[in-house]
């Protein structure tokens, strides 16, 4: 069994890149929101994406066409009804992410996979809010989606193989490259990135050295395309605390203890390129 036609909560960032990616890969999608204006701004992110994919000659007008004549836009979830798979990628809240698994649980059929694209949300507990969790799993794309290769398929501990061999087959038909996590918080890559970024402000704060040199030693010495400190700025300085904040609370560990430099720009409102101002300066 493969999935023909995939159902997407949410056109916002995540929900129209991962739209894009399914239409392109020449799955059916219907991408819902709560309004049309909604819709249609996510429909038309889609639309520049791959204009400027034709610019760069990495796509024809006539396959822009085709992929967009595989979106069809709702308000109603009674349109997931065709739907093979349902991915959610709605706002990130926890209340909100569980009335939308019970209204979808009560009109998709038994056998249909609900996916979360959730970045810190537990697997385990949003499975236990549907009729069959077995059929519930984590599918954390990252963004950009068109160009990010990474998709870490979390499994619950509900999760049966059949959804995650499935969820892993269509990652890799829409051309990407799963890893399969255990649930956790951060799962794999944020578990790694946050606490890392949290120890160059550490590093920051006891003065080892200046944020310039502190981002060009890990660009240059470890390869990494932007620094700790650079991509703190990008991600959103209270994001990483937040994170950070989810850890510590989480595992109970002193090791995640969020940097006081970190809360303190925090509290400032230096919260990174959103202000125009974070560890760097945007104006
Ligand atoms: P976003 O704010 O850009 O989009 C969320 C969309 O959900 C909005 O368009 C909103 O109108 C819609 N929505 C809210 N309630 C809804 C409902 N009841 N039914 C249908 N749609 C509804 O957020 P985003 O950045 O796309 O994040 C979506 C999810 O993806 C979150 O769970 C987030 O943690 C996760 N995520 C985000 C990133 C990222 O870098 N932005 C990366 C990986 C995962």
């Amino acid at each position: 069994m493969s999935i023909q036609s995939v159902g997407i909560i949410g056109a916002g960032t995540m929900g129209n890149g991962i739209a894009q990616a399914c239409a392109v890969s020449g799955l059916n999608v219907v991408m819902v929101d709560i309004s049309d204006a909604a819709v249609q701004k996510g429909l038309s992110t889609i639309s520049g994406s791959l204009d400027r994919l034709i610019k760069k000659e990495k796509m024809t007008e006539a396959e822009k066409t085709a992929a967009m004549s595989r979106i069809q836009t709702s308000t109603d979830y009674n349109s997931f009804k065709s739907c093979g798979m349902v991915i959610e990628a709605a706002t990130e809240n926890y209340d909100l992410k569980v009335k939308i698994l019970k209204q979808l649980d009560s009109i998709v059929s038994k056998d249909v996979i609900i996916a979360t694209n959730t970045s810190s949300i537990s697997i385990t507990q949003l499975a236990a809010q549907i009729s069959v969790p077995e059929r519930f799993i984590g599918m954390h794309f990252f963004n950009p989606v068109p160009m990010m290769a990474l998709v870490e398929i979390i499994r619950g501990l509900q999760t049966n193989d059949v959804t995650h061999g499935l969820v892993q087959g269509m990652a890799k038909a829409l051309g990407k490259e799963p890893i399969t996590v255990k649930n956790a918080p951060g799962f794999v890559v944020n578990r790694i990135l946050i606490p890392m970024i949290n120890e160059a402000f550490f590093v920051l704060a006891e003065g080892i050295a200046t944020p310039e040199d502190i981002d060009a030693g890990m660009k240059l010495g470890c390869n990494h395309p932007i620094g700790p400190l650079a991509l703190a700025d990008m991600i959103g300085l209270d994001t990483c605390l937040a994170v950070m904040e989810v850890y510590f609370n989480n595992f109970n560990d002193s090791k995640y203890r969020p940097c006081p430099l970190l809360r303190e720009m925090v509290a400032a409102g230096y919260l990174g390129r959103k202000t125009n101002k974070g560890v760097y300066n945007y104006n």
